[in-house]
């Protein structure tokens, strides 16, 4: 298993309550965290469209998502994000509940 290594020096804020930083986290979503974006290296939507979102009742995150995807593999599903690329890599893997990213985008409605 392989363990995760952090430059003290280059963290620069502390982890947000949504993200927690274990052993088992990938290094490369540990440092865009403490860098104050999100995980896959995106910005965070802004403060302002996401109270208008939320007015508009739509949670922001990655579960809502135009770009959210669900890859089953091995009778397992792990969810990815198909802005930042899609691996069987745990590097790639996004959780539902992470805000969204200023990527973010509404899905479109099938009829
Ligand atoms: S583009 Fe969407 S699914 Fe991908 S990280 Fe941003 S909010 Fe999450």
């Amino acid at each position: 298993m392989r363990s995760v290594q952090l430059n003290l020096f280059e963290a620069v804020a502390e982890e947000p309550p949504w993200f927690k930083i274990s052993r088992h986290t990938p290094a490369s979503q540990a440092k865009n965290v403490l860098h104050g974006r999100h995980p896959m290296g995106f910005g965070l939507k802004g403060t302002v469209e996401r109270i208008r979102l939320a007015i508009l009742g739509v949670e922001p995150s990655c579960r809502t998502c135009a770009h959210f995807r669900r890859a089953v593999w091995h009778d397992r599903t792990y969810f990815k994000c198909a802005k930042a690329g899609i691996t069987r890599g745990k590097a790639t893997d996004i959780r539902a509940r992470w805000p969204a990213c200023e990527r973010w985008e509404a899905p479109v409605e099938r009829s």
